[in-house]
């Protein structure tokens, strides 16, 4: 914040003047700056800064508090800085004028659109809520709808959300007189210090239902058992939160309603592992299957599908079978699966398999060469 200048320097009178001369300086300084009558970028601020020396110099009090403890004396006051609060000479001001308009705007509007002054609680928006889903993975692929049993906040069926019993209707609070503001003031070494809070008769609507409905208190709205259809989209990963706008409780006072939060847990599969879009599977192959070639059948989300292993493949070799993973949430694509192909070793063998492959063993290549590739190291 900039260095606050002198009030007496704002003003253009010396520190002598009197209450009238420092009245007849303001009025004739405030007509020239009013933001309505000057349009110069920085006339609003002049008038601001004309308006709080004014509020300060004219109150004899305020006055003599300047002149002690300079700009910090009346900061006191306020709290923070020149606020509506302060402004207790508003009287004042339209005797300046004439009457409760200001150039034809209302004064307070003038004076304090800035502040927080008319900041009004509007009725508030219902509470979210929050439910967990399981799913399979299965479902997790094609998607799924869920019925969910959930308590949220209806609106009244007794007074059909108006929260008025009959046809009272609203009327203007007697506590904050249609504020929502409640104020409240501190004797402190400099004097009051005023602090504004939300009304809380009225909770800050400014307005108290003249009959309340005896069903929900005039809030408008009761708790209700209610079964919740959730549709979840396909594709939908672990842990994903699901957002469904207006699906919450309905809000008092006529707020808006409240969405519903939908947690999905997919459970673990016991074939398929998920990581993001893709699936992986593993899938046993004999040995004769891996070194002449096959073709077998893999399981998929969507059912059986073919997969070709070439003559040769070595065990843990990974297939991608593009396409076949998970659908994509939000878009037509769809993740791919990954097989992985593990060689299985006979534990057991009849004893025409053993027969066989003595035979085998006769004629195939022993350790690939490998010791020919050694024979120079070894001795
Ligand atoms: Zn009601
Ligand atoms: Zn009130």
């Amino acid at each position: 914040m900039a260095a606050k200048r002198d009030y007496y320097e704002i003003l253009g009178v010396d520190r002598s003047a009197s209450v009238e001369d420092v009245k007849k300086a303001y009025r004739t300084l405030a007509k020239k700056y009013h933001p309505d009558v000057n349009k110069n970028p920085g006339a609003e601020e002049k008038f601001k800064e004309l308006s709080e020396a004014y509020e300060v110099l004219v109150d004899p009090e305020k006055r003599q508090r300047y002149d002690q403890y300079g700009h910090a004396g009346p900061e006191m006051f306020g709290g923070r800085g020149f606020t509506w609060q302060d402004f207790s000479h508003f009287n004042d001001i339209e005797d300046l004028f004439g009457g409760g308009s200001f150039f034809g705007r209302d004064i307070f509007d003038v004076f304090f659109r800035d502040s927080q002054f008319g900041e009004r609680r509007g009725p508030s928006k219902g509470s979210d809520l929050r439910v967990d889903v399981e799913l399979t993975l299965e479902e997790a692929a094609s998607g799924a709808e869920r019925k969910i049993r959930a308590q949220r906040d209806e609106r009244c069926g007794e007074c059909r959300g108006t929260g008025s019993k009959g046809s009272g209707g609203t009327r203007s609070c007697p506590v904050c007189r249609g504020s929502g503001q409640q104020r409240s003031e501190k004797r402190t070494p400099f004097g009051y210090f005023a602090t504004v809070t939300t009304c809380s008769k009225c909770g800050g609507r400014g307005t108290v239902i003249e009959n309340p409905c005896t069903k929900c208190g005039g809030s408008g709205i009761s708790p209700e058992r209610r079964e919740i259809t959730v549709t979840i989209p396909a594709g939908v990963a672990e842990g994903s939160h699901l957002r469904l706008k207006g699906e919450g409780s309905a809000g008092a006072y006529g707020g808006i309603k409240g969405d519903l939060y939908v947690v999905v847990h997919v459970k673990q599969h016991e074939v398929f592992e998920r990581h993001g879009d893709d699936l992986f599977i593993e899938v046993p192959i004999t040995f004769s299957q891996a070194a002449l070639g096959a073709s077998i059948e893999v399981p998929t989300l969507r059912g059986k599908a073919k997969l070709n292993i070439p003559a040769g493949t070595q065990s843990h070799t990974v297939f991608r079978m593009k396409g076949e993973g998970m659908p994509r949430m939000g878009s037509s694509g769809r993740g791919d699966q990954h097989v992985r192909a593990v060689v299985q070793i006979p534990k057991k063998l009849s004893g025409k398999q053993k027969e066989l492959i003595q035979q085998l063993s006769n004629v195939e290549d022993k350790q690939g060469g490998l010791f020919d590739r050694l024979k120079d190291n070894l001795t």
